[in-house]
């Protein structure tokens, strides 16, 4: 690992201001962004690292006024055991129960969860060795490669690497907010193919809060996630939806470059109650848009993601 220099932020204004200056990067967990390091990945190694664990009064979960708020610095494995989050947002708490093994959910933030870097193996390659789309190069490897993980609904920005996160789409299905030191962004909005990142978070930004908005009684919440190696790995295909007195929100992750949001599906269960058959039309309708990549390496993650959909929405009756 090269050498960096590493800075104990007391304030988030005083990491935003470090943040801006020079090839920096934050740490919170430490658990994906120190991989990166270790096995040269990046681009642009950073040359400082900003821990924001120094920051007080970032760690809380807490309901105030018919809002669930999470700092960004909660570690997953409180949100997976959080009684107030267990009972009713649900999706939230399983999707971060599921999230890789004890010891990362007990290092890895929320805040580091939702701004990790694409698990794309051409980009994960030790020693920056594939310079594709994402890192400012002219070509993506997994188009015509070995892209049997790849998206489900295509390229952005000629790259087809999906978005890892677990509890991104719970987060979507659930309607969060993110709020920032700048801002507060709708979660559908969050993610974007932003070279080398996945959010659209400026360079001096931080995550401070999650915002989840109670959903009123009745209306239920389930997250399920189909992963190779159950006891640690990233999604090979997740789902999250909510469900209930006329509501229905669902959302796919790790198809597509960000969260995928089933606007057609929602549209078919809203207002209905839930069964067998309806929850399998509704899948189907869900990747309707989905499409192979080239060589049709990644066609089955189609029929998972369909199925994924079905028990999800089974999982709200
Ligand atoms: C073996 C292994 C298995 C894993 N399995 C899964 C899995 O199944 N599902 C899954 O979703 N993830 C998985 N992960 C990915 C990830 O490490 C964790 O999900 C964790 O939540 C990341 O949080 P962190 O606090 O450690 O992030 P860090 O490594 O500290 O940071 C990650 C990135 O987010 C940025 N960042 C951190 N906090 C903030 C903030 N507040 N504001 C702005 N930017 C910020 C950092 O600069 C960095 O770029 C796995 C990782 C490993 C190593
Ligand atoms: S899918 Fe994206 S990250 Fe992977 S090789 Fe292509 S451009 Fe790079």
């Amino acid at each position: 690992m090269k050498r960096f220099e590493h800075i104990n932020a007391k304030s988030v204004d005083e990491a935003a201001a470090i943040l801006k200056a020079g090839n920096t990067s934050l740490i919170a967990g430490g658990t994906d962004i120190l991989g990166a390091m270790r096995f040269e990945i990046l681009p642009d190694y950073p040359e400082i690292l900003v821990n924001l664990k120094t920051i007080p009064d970032l760690d809380y979960i807490k309901e105030e006024g018919g809002i669930l708020k999470i700092g960004a610095l909660t570690r997953l494995e409180d949100i997976a055991k959080s009684d107030l989050v267990k009972s009713k947002y649900t999706a939230l708490a399983d999707a971060a129960h599921h999230t890789a093994s004890p010891h990362i959910r007990e290092m890895g933030t929320i805040g580091g969860n939702i701004c990790q870097l694409t698990r794309c193996w051409y980009f994960r390659l030790p020693d920056n060795r594939f310079d594709c789309v994402r890192k400012g190069g002219k070509k993506c490897y997994a188009m015509m490669g070995e892209n049997r993980y790849h998206s489900i609904f295509g390229a952005v920005k000629g790259c087809v690497a999906v978005n890892p996160s677990d509890t991104a789409p719970a987060l979507v299905a659930l309607n969060a907010k993110i709020k920032t030191n700048k801002r507060t962004i709708e979660t559908e909005q969050f993610w974007d193919m932003v070279k080398p990142g996945s959010t659209i978070l400026e360079k001096d930004e931080i995550v401070t809060e999650i915002q989840v908005p109670t959903p009123p009684k009745g209306v239920i919440s389930s997250f399920i996630k189909f992963a190779i190696r159950k006891s640690i790995d990233f999604p090979i295909v997740n789902c999250a939806a909510m469900i209930g007195k006329g509501e229905a929100r669902i959302c796919l992750n790790a198809v597509h470059n960000k969260p995928y949001r089933c606007i057609n599906a929602e549209d078919m269960i809203r207002g209905k109650s839930i069964n067998e058959s309806n929850a399998d039309s509704t899948g189907a309708a869900a990747i309707e848009k989905a499409k192979t990549l080239p060589g049709d390496r990644n066609k089955w993650k189609i029929q998972l993601a369909r199925t994924m959909v079905k028990r999800a929405i089974l999982g709200c009756a």
